[in-house]
């Protein structure tokens, strides 16, 4: 049995009763990082053998494997929020469906929930790209593709290139795209940007420093949003 369970993406309050009893109660936890899950645990007082778990490296998929259609049941979690998201796991998952083996996921914090939801811009539809190609103009390419679908596009992206993508965007789709920054979600210094991306680029341009993680969300125009409006029965 393999049990998909997400950690906090911050604040360590935020994983839920199921999580905690199942890493109380697997045989193993396969892990991102062995050291990273070592104090999640340690904090919950639970003690449990851990193993690395490396995406890229086949004999770490095999013995991870092997574990699981040998009868052992074990937890897979990554470093922060929903392992699979942007993260290590898929193959293990896709694999262990081939092998049999029973998959459970379990539900939890993944950022690119918390920060649509706490945007407030749509309940419906939206295009989630993750992280994005380092090479400039495939990125450019996959959110003008993206863009093009007319639903907010949510990326994940580093302190060290947050800049650097919010002019990308800028470049890709004009200076008045409204974005909506989250950043630090559920952390001490959580803190949300709305704006158009110029205005974003100018406010973060003047840090001596770009720091913690963010989500990057690229809203749709206004024009969009008044037609959409429009079109909608009020029955008020
Ligand atoms: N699996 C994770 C999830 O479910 O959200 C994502 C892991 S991915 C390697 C890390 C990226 O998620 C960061 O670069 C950032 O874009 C986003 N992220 C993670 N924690 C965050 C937080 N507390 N606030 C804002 N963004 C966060």
């Amino acid at each position: 049995m393999l049990y998909i369970v997400p950690t906090p993406i911050g604040n360590l309050q935020d994983i839920t009763l199921r999580s905690l009893e199942v890493l109380r109660t697997v045989d193993a936890v396969l892990c991102e990082d062995t050291r990273r899950t070592q104090i999640l645990l340690s904090h919950f007082g639970i003690s449990k053998p851990t193993y690395r778990y490396n995406e890229n490296d086949p004999h770490s998929l095999t013995r991870c494997l092997e574990s699981l259609t040998g009868g052992k049941t074990c937890a897979l979690v990554s470093d922060c929020g929903t392992p699979c998201i942007s993260d290590p796991g898929w193959k293990l998952v896709r694999e262990a469906v081939k092998a049999g083996v029973k998959v459970s996921s379990l539900p939890g914090p993944s950022a690119v929930a918390c920060a649509l939801a706490g945007a407030g811009i749509t309940g419906g539809a939206f295009t989630f790209l993750g992280f994005l190609p380092r090479k400039p103009g495939k990125a450019a390419k996959i959110i003008s593709r993206a863009y093009e679908l007319q639903n907010p596009v949510v990326l994940y992206e580093s302190p060290y290139r947050v800049l650097k993508m919010l002019e990308l965007i800028e470049k890709t789709l004009g200076q008045d795209t409204p974005v909506i920054l989250a950043r630090e979600l559920s952390k001490v210094y959580e803190e949300w940007q709305r704006g158009r991306v110029n205005e974003l680029i100018a406010l973060l341009s003047k840090k001596n420093k770009i720091q913690g993680e963010f989500v990057i969300i690229i809203d749709r125009p206004a024009e969009d949003l008044k037609e959409e409006t429009d079109e909608t029965d009020t029955d008020f």
